[in-house]
């Protein structure tokens, strides 16, 4: 079974995106945040599918999970390695995780914008 991290509903392993919130379901929930607690904020909002998955990759070594939110029809054709071009990513922290996840990444995404 696979969850929708945003809507946390319940999916058959053959389903990718869920249909209501157009993000990428997980193999695994991460524990239910209380809504006055924490939230998301945005981390990057990316034209680049491949340097979002590099993001993602950091963050996950590190303990954070990213909620990765990528316009629909470029992430049906492109998920996992299909041409990236067109593909507008963004890409949502824990607000408690936010600056480290600045830190983390912030080095590769300027060597991008250099390239
Ligand atoms: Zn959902």
């Amino acid at each position: 079974m696979k969850y929708c991290p945003v809507c946390r509903d319940e999916f058959m392993d053959h389903v990718k995106v869920c249909p209501d919130d157009q993000v990428e379901l997980v193999e695994k929930l991460e524990p239910e945040q209380h809504e006055d607690e924490e939230k998301q904020v945005l981390l990057y909002d990316l034209n680049d599918a491949k340097l979002a998955e590099m993001v993602q990759g950091v963050l996950e070594d590190h303990d954070i999970f990213p909620v990765m939110r990528s316009d629909m029809f470029a992430s049906a054709m492109s998920v996992r390695g299909a041409s990236p071009i067109g593909t507008q990513v963004k890409i949502f922290v824990m607000e408690s995780e936010y600056q480290q996840a600045l830190e983390l990444t912030d080095g590769m995404i300027r060597e991008s914008e250099t390239e």
